[in-house]
């Protein structure tokens, strides 16, 4: 669906955005595992200011591809994020029930900012309104795997985007 190419050139734009906004800032970056942990990677290395790097652990989907929406964290941050400027890093934004949990739950931590910046995004599966400050691309309902993303855990490793055949 989506290929290397595309997803580098998208990266490159988000990065972009992100270096302007934080240029005299030192943020903390909190990618949600497992799905998002190719995309920091890759973001990460076109970021030029201080920053921190944490992962948070939520469960979302079972062993299957609908979301119970039952969220709680599985695995906490490493760091003091009181007074920090935060950075939500996601693979992919489907109902929005995920990054709302997680914007309440990281907003009672005090952080200076909280803003969320999402590589996919099923516009036309959101039950909750959601502000992305830093959009990649809208994608079609369908699942979508590689690039971090798994099906039953497989398939992360594909550097494309795919659809899995319904
Ligand atoms: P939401 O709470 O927005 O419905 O779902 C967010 C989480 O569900 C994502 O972080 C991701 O883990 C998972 N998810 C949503 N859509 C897809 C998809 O098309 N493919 C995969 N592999 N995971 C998805």
């Amino acid at each position: 669906m989506i290929n290397r190419h595309e997803i580098d050139a998208a990266v490159r734009r988000l990065a972009q955005q992100i270096n302007w906004d934080y240029k005299s800032k030192s943020p903390v970056l909190v990618a949600i595992l497992k799905g998002a942990f190719v995309f920091m990677a890759d973001l990460v290395r076109r970021l030029e200011m201080p920053l921190e790097v944490e992962f948070i652990g939520l469960s979302s989907y079972g062993e299957n591809t609908q979301s119970c929406g039952k969220i709680s964290v599985t695995l906490e941050l490493g760091c003091d994020i009181s007074g920090r400027d935060v950075i939500i890093v996601e693979d992919i934004i489907d109902t929005g029930l995920t990054t709302a949990f997680l914007l309440d739950y990281l907003g009672k931590k005090q952080p200076a900012s909280v803003k969320v910046c999402a590589l996919a995004n099923k516009l036309s599966r959101r039950k909750t309104p959601l502000k992305i400050d830093y959009p990649g691309f809208n994608v079609p309902d369908r699942f979508l795997v590689g690039y971090g993303m798994d099906c039953n855990e497989q398939y992360r490793n594909l550097p494309d985007i795919c659809f899995i055949e319904e």
